[in-house]
């Protein structure tokens, strides 16, 4: 299928100020002081090379540089944090493809309470091995036969645990939107910020800080080409639900928005475009060539719109979430050495 980056949502999202939002900005700040030593604020970098290809300033939040490789450790390390003591000796149980198990899983460890993590027998072997290291107990489902929500829903209710869903929840999207909050802290104001988008956690967290540190901004998803739930679900105004998609973005496999997080888009998130598998590589080596980091498929999402002309950026300042950088050492280089 020919790659057509004008399917774009046409619409423009007005920004309405006296909304009922599932988060808003308060419960960033208040998620970022409970973060506050434990997260890493994550260095933002420039590049001119970028800037050239672009026509654009670019500014690239490195979340594949924050504690467990990527940004999800700020929206579970968030939800832990608030438990009572209760729920504290119960523990913590999610279902993850990946980056989410291993936030919960150390998350968990620092706070001193147990955790069951339900993932997808095909899961990167490096998240798998990483998110038992730090101590999680591991259930293995697959995710092409099974429901890993009713199976999460099911091993919760015998074991006395609390699930902490790897989106929909408004402690995890208040999390995650400190990314953003510390990056136009760091930055200032923005014209464009670029977003990867899975279930919608990190880009609704995002635009809840966007809306309030540089209101002006336009907040844009990106999802890979393959599962445009999220851009399908925008257009037409309800959550649309598609086949598990087959993507390299392993982080962005998801088959419709949150119910919490969807109403959050609708609201403050003006478009989603989506870019190739084949961009997506191409942005990985960009990174590791000229940047020198590791940022995996899914985390080159909002880069590879911003590198391959995608979005109209010209002569804007744009910030970019680099989501993370959990890829294995094998698989990044069978990735970098094929025609792209
Ligand atoms: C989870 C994840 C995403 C998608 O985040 P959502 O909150 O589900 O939209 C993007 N990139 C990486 C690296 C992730 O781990």
């Amino acid at each position: 299928m020919k790659h057509d980056p004008t399917m774009s949502v046409p619409c423009e999202t007005l920004y309405t100020r006296d909304m009922i939002l599932p988060i808003d900005y308060a419960d960033i700040v208040a998620a970022s002081e409970r973060l506050d030593g434990v997260a890493l604020c994550t260095p933002v970098l420039s590049n001119a090379e970028a800037n050239a290809r672009s026509g654009a300033e670019l500014f690239f939040k490195c979340e594949n540089l924050q504690r467990i490789g990527a940004f999800k450790f700020r929206g579970a390390y968030n939800a832990l944090a608030r438990f009572d003591a209760e729920a504290r000796r119960g523990g913590v149980l999610t279902y993850s493809s990946g980056n989410h198990a291993q936030a919960i899983a150390l998350a968990a460890r620092l706070l001193g309470m147990p955790a069951l993590i339900v993932m997808p027998k095909d899961a990167p072997a490096i998240k798998i091995a990483v998110t038992r290291r730090h101590g999680a107990e591991i259930v293995l489902y697959d995710r092409y036969t099974e429901d890993r929500e009713a199976l999460g829903s099911r091993l919760a209710a015998e074991r006395g645990m609390t699930l902490i869903p790897p989106y929909d929840h408004p402690d995890v999207m208040a999390g995650q939107g400190t990314a953003a909050k510390e990056l136009f802290e760091e930055v200032g104001p923005l014209d464009v910020l670029l977003v990867c988008v899975g279930g919608g956690g990190l880009i609704s967290g995002c635009a809840v800080s966007a809306a309030a540190l540089s209101p002006q901004c336009r907040v844009i998803g990106v999802e890979p080409q393959a599962g445009n739930d999220v851009q399908q679900s925008l257009r037409t105004g309800e959550r649309v639900r598609i086949d598990v998609p087959q993507t390299i973005a392993d982080g962005a496999q998801t088959q419709s928005p949150g119910l919490l997080t969807f109403e959050v888009i609708r609201h403050r998130v003006s478009n989603i475009v989506t870019v190739s598998d084949e961009a997506l590589v191409r942005s990985m080596r960009f990174f590791v060539e000229q940047m020198k980091i590791v940022v995996e498929p899914t985390g080159c999402l909002g880069a590879a719109a911003a590198l391959e002309g995608l979005v109209p950026i010209a002569g804007k300042r744009v910030g970019i979430v680099l989501s993370g950088g959990n890829v294995d050492a094998q698989r990044l280089a069978a990735l970098l050495t094929t025609e792209a």
